[in-house]
């Protein structure tokens, strides 16, 4: 699909009546009132967006408060109805939806679409919940006494989103969310304003049509005028913030202060153990779609391969050539594995980093550089750097967003699991191994230290199913499926004396 195509499946969107909309011959730059939102690919603007600002933001806090007063009283699989119904839109919308995820992020065409797919899975998912959500009944000590545990609806929640999941990321957060009773307001990316205009929009329109009004809120403005307000306002009793680990430190620090619920997912630094039986036709795939897939611009982007030392020069082989293989251009091009990266300033991380990797003593294998696309966007070659024989290589300590492996080596799997846990994120890792004492150690309690511990698969690429999430500086939250939804519930444990006598707990005998 060329861009041109593209463009025009912009038009089934509902961005235009959205008052914040400024088309492309208006959006200006220079004007501060406004965001420009530009297509990574071409460097080209695709749309402007007016800048909310303090007063929209409360605006849209009282608007989401006063629809919570109310959809806190539907009953839950009612409230899966609205989200059934939102599916089933995003269904309609998703060849536009995944169109508009391309144009504004730079993900190739099927990834794009992979990312609608997602949202529209959580709300599948979500109306499952609607009818399942339930407490515990515990035994209790008293007789004639009935003991449980029964979750309620938590108020409105806040939603920060990163730019390079514009669209999944809302729906972990939202779907979820309106299933439990909770209304959002959503702080998208400056980077990512159009999709999350059509977004919220696709999702707002169908609660409305349905009765229900408020029920998802979005504010589009710059950290200084929403998203810090946003996040120290004890309004929103759960700030949900995805983002770097910069950002979730700053935004947990401060939402610590009015003791409000944080759920953090943060920056990643994952790796992938090669053991020497590892299956290389499955290991070689699994590693290029992790580590080179959205250009290195996913938390659990395989950024860290560490391979036992008597495979690792011939997996490294056949990985610079699979890397060199990879079309490298137009993410709307079907052909294209490697889209551009978000920004020049993305570029300029990448180039840093490859540059302190060798003065670090690292070997660059292959790429190391910026690609030739005359598009226009920021685009480089895929990376792998070689550590130097003492294994140190600082500057994989940190994430760099872009798509640069560093290859470690490692003599027994101890080691191996010790490099994986030695930095300071905790998101994503994975074992390519036939055996099952390899894998089962690496997912021991001395194994993998990760929210996320994948055998025979990469890093990358997890089903809405399972709790989504990472330890240390990644956060600790956990989004989309398994429990995950009780951080959007308050719990309330809930006792009845159905006797007629009073009997205190632990025997107290009173009076
Ligand atoms: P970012 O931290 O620059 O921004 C993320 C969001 O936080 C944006 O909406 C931004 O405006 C907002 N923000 C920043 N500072 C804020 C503050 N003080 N108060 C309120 N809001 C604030 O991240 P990015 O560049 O958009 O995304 C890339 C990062 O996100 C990477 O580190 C990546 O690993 C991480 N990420 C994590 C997950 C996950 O689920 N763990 C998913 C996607 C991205």
């Amino acid at each position: 699909m060329p861009q041109t195509m593209a463009a025009n499946a912009l038009e089934n969107l509902p961005l235009s009546v959205d008052p914040r909309f400024i088309p492309a011959d208006r959006a200006d730059p220079n004007d501060a009132s406004q965001v420009v939102s530009l297509n990574p690919a071409t460097g080209q603007p695709l749309a402007g967006v007016k800048l909310d600002g303090a007063t929209q933001l409360d605006q849209a806090i009282e608007r989401a408060k006063a629809a919570f007063l109310r959809w806190r009283l539907v009953p839950a699989p009612e409230r899966g109805e609205v989200v059934r119904r939102i599916g089933h839109a995003l269904r309609e919308h998703k060849d536009s939806l995944g169109a508009l995820v391309s144009m504004e992020v730079g993900k190739i065409r099927s990834e794009g679409l992979g990312e609608v797919q997602e949202t529209i899975d959580i709300a599948d998912y979500a109306v499952g919940l609607s009818r399942m959500i339930g407490g515990r009944t515990i035994p209790s000590e008293r007789a004639d006494h009935r003991l449980f545990e029964q979750w309620q609806p938590l108020g409105p929640i806040g939603v920060i989103t990163a730019f390079n999941f514009p669209n999944a990321v809302w729906g972990w957060n939202a779907m979820v969310a309106a299933v439990c009773g909770d209304t959002v307001v959503w702080k998208p990316s400056l980077m990512a304003p159009l999709t999350a205009i059509a977004t919220n929009a696709i999702a707002d329109r169908v609660a409305a049509d349905m009765g229900h009004e408020g029920l998802f809120n979005l504010v589009i403005g710059t950290d200084e005028v929403v998203g810090k307000p946003m996040v120290a306002d004890a309004r929103l009793p759960l700030i949900s913030a995805t983002g770097s680990t910069s950002m979730g430190r700053a935004v947990g620090q401060v939402v610590a202060g009015r003791l409000g619920k944080c759920l953090l997912e943060l920056g990643g630094n994952n790796a992938v153990i090669v053991e020497p039986d590892a299956d290389v036709d499955l290991a070689v795939p699994a590693l290029l779609f992790a580590a080179v897939g959205t250009a290195g611009q996913r938390c659990t982007t395989t950024r860290r391969l560490i391979a036992h030392e008597s495979i690792v020069e011939p997996l490294l082989e056949k990985l610079v050539d699979a890397y060199e293989r990879a079309p490298i251009g137009d993410p709307l091009d079907d052909k294209t594995l490697v889209g551009p990266l978000i920004h020049q300033q993305a570029g300029e991380a990448f180039d840093a980093a490859i540059a302190e990797a060798k003065a670090q003593g690292g070997t660059v294998l292959v790429g190391g550089d910026r690609a030739e696309v005359s598009l226009g966007g920021c685009y480089v070659r895929p990376t792998i750097i070689r550590a130097p024989a003492s294994n140190s290589l600082p500057i994989a300590q940190h994430e760099t967003f872009a798509p640069i492996m560093y290859a470690f080596s490692y003599r027994d799997l101890d080691e191996a699991i010790a490099i994986n846990n030695g930095v300071a994120h905790g998101l994503s890792s994975a074992i390519m191994t036939a055996g099952v004492q390899a894998s089962e150690r690496f997912l021991s309690p001395a194994g993998s230290d990760c929210g996320i511990a994948n055998v025979n698969i990469g890093t990358s690429g997890a089903e809405i199913g399972g709790a989504f999430g990472g330890e240390k500086d990644t956060g600790g939250g956990r989004e989309a499926g398994s429990d995950s939804w009780k951080a959007y519930m308050r719990r309330q444990t809930c006792t009845i004396n159905y006797g007629d006598s009073l009997r205190l707990a632990q025997g107290v005998q009173f009076g």
